[in-house]
């Protein structure tokens, strides 16, 4: 991300609410964010280079924040229609072993249900990153 687009988003941040997954009824309101999960999508192979089309940017609370960058849960986070769920890793019944797992389609959306895999695939090349700390997060 170019540094004028990131200095922007910063200054937002305080207008911000958690993109992600609370449970059933929280309001997002009461999780105001305190970063921003940055995420390269699509790429294109431009003369040899790969370029991520556009970036995702999610803004996350301090305790999500906190979540992915540990061990114990695993984020899963729909791409089609932003819906986004956390499982415990010591719980659940498949062993995950990522941070993040994208779909590109899940349950939630009324059309679709691609149960994709996104880690698998060369949209991500480069790990997700939280933008106000810059810690990588890795997604695969
Ligand atoms: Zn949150
Ligand atoms: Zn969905």
């Amino acid at each position: 991300m170019d540094p004028i687009n990131e200095v922007q988003l910063l200054a937002e941040l305080d207008n911000e609410c958690c993109g992600l997954n609370h449970g059933p009824n929280t309001d997002s309101k009461d999780f105001p964010a305190s970063d921003y999960l940055v995420v390269p999508v699509g790429y294109v192979n431009n003369d040899g280079q790969d370029t991520a089309v556009r970036e995702l940017v999610i803004p996350v609370c301090h305790e999500c924040a906190q979540s992915l960058l540990q061990d114990e849960w695993t984020l899963i986070y729909c791409l089609e229609c932003n819906s986004s769920r956390w499982v415990c890793r010591k719980l659940a019944k498949n062993a995950y072993r990522h941070h993040i797992l994208w779909l590109g389609g899940c349950p939630d959306c009324t059309n679709k249900f691609g149960g994709l895999y996104f880690n698998d695939l060369p949209s991500f090349k480069q790990p997700a990153e939280l933008l106000a700390s810059h810690i990588p997060v890795q997604v695969c």
